[in-house]
């Protein structure tokens, strides 16, 4: 159960504002609403259906995995989700037995875990995490409603409210917080707003599309449930994924690192039959298609530099997507995003005892880094882009751990970020990869 750190009574701040309702922003005012008694979710687009992805949120067509740390984050944000997600129809895998997984050129050996996983689509897991929301009474929602711009002090050094538009009225108004949250994803504007835009994001192409499209199958004797082959660069650019979701939706994607997405239906399974290993292209041919294909282009992993943030005004910070966007094809981002919140939620805590609020959003900012490294690195550590050690000890845990059931468990537990990769390090890994 989450611990309420800061009573009803206690709430110290009166008012936060939260700049998108999406993942990132459903999480931060959850844990907003200890600590403010009345928490403005603003949001441009409509509430999300929990079918159709949502207009403003286009990456909700392609499968998302919910990692293992993510998933704790969530049911202690709200207890009994988790359940209620399985309830209603997510899937529940183990990582390293339900997985046939090629990587580097080798199939893993597949054992049980205990690391289980929930799968459902991104539309389906961000109404159950709205649904929950409802349940708070200080949280409001204010939906086709787009922030145009932040309100500061006359000296500009602190954040003091939004300037919003509403999409129906076409009225702007102005709104005044304690504390402004900003969760507008990849395509946030506030560094703009801050005059802070210029220079701000360490960014590393990586150029990879995404290509998706959604089947139902007969196929049930299939030998797995999800099935993934992993690019290796360069001979190998292309990867895909076979994920199985809610009402019977088996999710197929595609990516290429430095490749032009596929235009057609046709291109997408000529890219399928490329693949090192036929079962995608096999698993499409004995399937039938409920969705069209959808593309998304990813130019660049990126994230805000200190040098950047620690100079922002006071009373505003971001969260999720709009400070570090990940390489997809590791599911790293809506884990992130519920860390963050955690973090931000240890952060609010320490106001029942004393602390600021400007203290506890100074401390917030200054952990940020330290908690992306971890998921930045992993992301980045593919062979192509990081010559050297990195590359080479990668190459080892990746081939050792094909055959190797606790070196297979290590890597499972350092993707889904419920361990750190420190764990390689241990003498009996390394006496197993260097053997
Ligand atoms: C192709 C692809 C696949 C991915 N796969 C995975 C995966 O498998 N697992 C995973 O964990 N992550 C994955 N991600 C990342 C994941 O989608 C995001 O990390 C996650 O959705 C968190 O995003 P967010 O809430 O920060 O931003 P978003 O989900 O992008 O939402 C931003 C919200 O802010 C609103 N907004 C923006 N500007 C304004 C404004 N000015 N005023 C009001 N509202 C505004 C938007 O309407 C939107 O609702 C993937 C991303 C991509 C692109």
């Amino acid at each position: 159960m989450l611990e309420e750190t800061v009573s009803k009574q206690q709430r110290i701040a009166d008012r936060a504002i939260v700049i998108g309702g999406s993942i990132a922003g459903l999480l931060a005012a959850r844990v907003l609403a200890n600590a403010f008694h009345e928490i403005l979710i603003v949001e441009a687009d409509d509430p999300s259906n929990g079918q159709e992805p949502r207009n403003k949120v286009p990456q909700g067509h392609h499968s998302h995995v919910l990692l293992g740390r993510g998933q704790n984050i969530l049911e202690e944000l709200f207890p009994g989700i988790i359940q209620e997600l399985i309830q209603n129809g997510s899937i529940v895998t183990d990582f390293t037995n339900d997985l046939e997984w090629f990587h580097f050129g080798e199939w893993k050996k597949r054992f049980p875990s205990g690391i289980k996983g929930v799968q459902q689509t991104r539309p389906f897991l961000e109404r159950h995490i709205r649904d929950r929301m409802d349940l708070i009474p200080n949280v409001t929602f204010l939906y086709r409603s787009r922030v145009t711009g932040i309100i500061r002090s006359d000296d500009r050094n602190r954040v003091q409210g939004v300037q919003i538009r509403n999409e129906l009225s076409n009225q702007e108004e102005a709104i005044i917080a304690d504390l402004v949250v900003d969760a507008g994803g990849a395509g946030s504007q506030a560094l703009k707003w801050l005059n802070a835009e210029k220079d701000s994001s360490e960014i590393v192409d990586i150029d990879l599309f995404y290509a998706t499209r959604f089947y139902k199958t007969e196929w049930v004797d299939r030998g797995w449930t999800n099935l993934m082959i992993s690019a290796r660069l360069p001979e190998h650019p292309y990867a895909g994924v076979v994920l199985p979701f809610e009402n019977q939706k088996i999710g197929v994607t595609l990516g290429g690192y430095l490749k032009e997405p596929p235009r057609t239906e046709e291109d997408f399974e000529l890219i399928a039959r490329m693949l090192p290993q036929p079962h995608i292209y096999d698993f499409i041919q004995k399937s039938t298609p409920v969705s069209e294909l959808k593309i998304y282009r990813i130019p660049s992993q990126s994230r805000k530099r200190r040098k950047i943030t620690s100079k922002l005004p006071s009373r505003f910070i971001m969260i999720g997507d709009s400070y570090c966007r990940f390489d997809p094809l590791y599911g790293q981002g809506m884990t992130v995003a519920a860390m963050e919140a955690e973090l931000l939620r240890k952060e609010l805590g320490r106001l029942s005892t004393g602390a600021a609020l400007d203290t506890a959003v100074r401390s917030y900012w200054a952990k940020l880094p330290k908690l992306t490294n971890g998921p930045w690195e992993m992301a980045l550590i593919e062979a192509y882009r990081h010559p050297g050690m990195k590359q080479w000890l990668t190459q080892k845990i990746y081939k050792t751990s094909a055959h190797d059931h606790s070196v297979y468990l290590q890597l499972a537990q350092v993707m889904n970020l419920t361990r750190s990769s420190s764990l390689f390090f241990r003498p009996s890994t390394m006496w197993k990869l260097f053997r």
